[in-house]
This record gives C-alpha cells, sequence and structure tokens, in this order.
C-alpha cells in the first residue's frame, strides 16, 4: 500500500480549474519529485494534500486514512510536515529558540522524536549558527532551518516546496546533500521543483505536472536518462 495516495484529485481556485484528475502515490521512505514549469501546479498539489485549497473531488489518504475534509493543523497532527515555498522562520529570533518553539509537545506532555539536538547532529552547520539571530542568515541556512523547524513537527512525510529556488548553485549542492542525509534517516518525502539537478540524486521517482495534469512519471534513473521526455515537458 502507498503511504500517501492521491487519487483523481480536481483542485480550483474559485472558478480556475488548476488540477485535473491528478494521481499520484509516494511509499514509505521513498522520495519522489514533482517537477513542471512554473503554474503547472506543483504548489496546489502540495496545497490539496495539506488542506490548505481541499480539493472538489478526489481522494486523498495517508497511510489508508482519508485525510478529505480535514483542516491543515489536522493533516499535520497526523504527521505530513509541509515547507512552503517561503520560508517562514523568526527573525529576531536565534536558530535554537526556533526550533524550540516548533517544537511538539504531545497532548501527555511527551516530546516527539525530534529534539533540537538531534536536528544540529543532522545539520551540524545549523548548530554552528544556533545562538544567531535567523533574520542574519543565509538565503540556504534559512532554508535548512525552515526544514528543521518542520522536522520539529515530527512528520513521518514531508513535502517540500522548491527547496532550491532562489540559492546560490553551491549552497543547492550543499541542500541536496543535507536533504540526502535526511533520507537516509528513511524519512518520506514528496519534492516540488524545477531544478532538475538538484533532484536528480535525491530523487527516487518522478511525477512530470503539465497545465494541472501528470504527463509522466516514471523512476529517476529512468527520466535521467531519457533527454527526449526531459526536453517536452520541461524547459532545460
Ligand atoms: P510555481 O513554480 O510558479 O509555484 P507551480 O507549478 O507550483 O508553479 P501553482 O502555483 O500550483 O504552480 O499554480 C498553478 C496554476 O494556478 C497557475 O496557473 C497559477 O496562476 C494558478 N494559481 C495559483 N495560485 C492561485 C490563486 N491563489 N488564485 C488563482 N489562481 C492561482
Amino acid at each position: 500500500m502507498a503511504y500517501l495516495e492521491v487519487h483523481g484529485i480536481e483542485t480550483f481556485y474559485g472558478d480556475s480549474h488548476i488540477l485535473f484528475d491528478l494521481s499520484l502515490e509516494v511509499a514509505e521512505g521513498e522520495v519522489v519529485c514533482l517537477l513542471g514549469r512554473n503554474g503547472a501546479g506543483k504548489t496546489t498539489t502540495l496545497k490539496s494534500i495539506i488542506g490548505l485549497v481541499p480539493p472538489r473531488s478526489g481522494r486523498i489518504t495517508l497511510h489508508g486514512q482519508s485525510l478529505t475534509g480535514l483542516a491543515p493543523f489536522r493533516v499535520a497532527r497526523l504527521g505530513i510536515g509541509y515547507v512552503p515555498e517561503e520560508r517562514r522562520i523568526f527573525g529576531n529570533l536565534t536558530v535554537h529558540e526556533n526550533l524550540e518553539v516548533a517544537r511538539r509537545t504531545w497532548s501527555d506532555g511527551a516530546g516527539g522524536g525530534w529534539t533540537a539536538e538531534r536536528v544540529f547532529e543532522l545539520f551540524p552547520h545549523l548548530a554552528s549558527l544556533r545562538g544567531r539571530p535567523a533574520g542574519r542568515l543565509s538565503g540556504g541556512e534559512q532554508q535548512m532551518l525552515t526544514i528543521a523547524r518542520t522536522l520539529m513537527g515530527d512528520p513521518s512525510l514531508l513535502l517540500l516546496d522548491e527547496p532550491s529556488e532562489g540559492l546560490a548553485p553551491l549552497v543547492v549542492e550543499m541542500l541536496a546533500a543535507q536533504l540526502a542525509r535526511l533520507k537516509s534517516t528513511g524519512l518520506t518525502m514528496l519534492v516540488a521543483e524545477q531544478n532538475i539537478h538538484f533532484v536528480s540524486e535525491l530523487g527516487d521517482r518522478v511525477y512530470i505536472l503539465e497545465k494541472g495534469m501528470v504527463r509522466y512519471r516514471g523512476t529517476m534513473r529512468e527520466f535521467v536518462g531519457n533527454e527526449e521526455i526531459r526536453r517536452a515537458h520541461l524547459a532545460v
């Protein structure tokens, strides 16, 4: 059974029909990439899953449990962490404080699996910045912190919206390496991206969206090896 299953969703903004009969699956431990040009519907797909823009029809399940009609905070509590395109950090708080305010505490007072210390072990560079106000971090460091904050909510599935956007090439390389480390912990991820190079090592499978529809699905290996498909569907 797929861990996340999106089946035939139709999503609208008001009267604008954006996603058409869109289906995708993510298996446990897998990293799936959602590729496509600007405006293809990647962000809308992630927002449909998290419940920010609920699909008008179709079905979304996490581990067999329906997410239909659930408010975003409930979807988050079921274990989906969402890292939006715009980085949401508190600029006046330190790196460590940003992590602590995002920490999930269960209703019985117990903490979840992720602590600031565990995040710092995984991302040593963030550890070296722990006392620095987040507003003074570079773009790449802020992206790392945004991802790290989301981990503090103990997700079992991470949705990432164009994490490499606006970052310098060297920083993109670093971020890719850090996400690879995260993948090695077994975390399942769905990553929307335009930068194929960024995800080509990380991703297991690919979906290409065009005008709100899935135009191609395959393994990353097939996709990377097929220049025709890359040319036909993406501006590369
Ligand atoms: P990008 O890389 O630009 O974020 P994307 O693939 O994530 O692209 P979406 O943001 O999902 O694409 O946009 C899909 C379509 O929905 C686009 O045509 C866009 O103009 C439209 N759209 C996005 N947000 C809204 C909104 N709030 N209201 C109306 N239309 C929207």
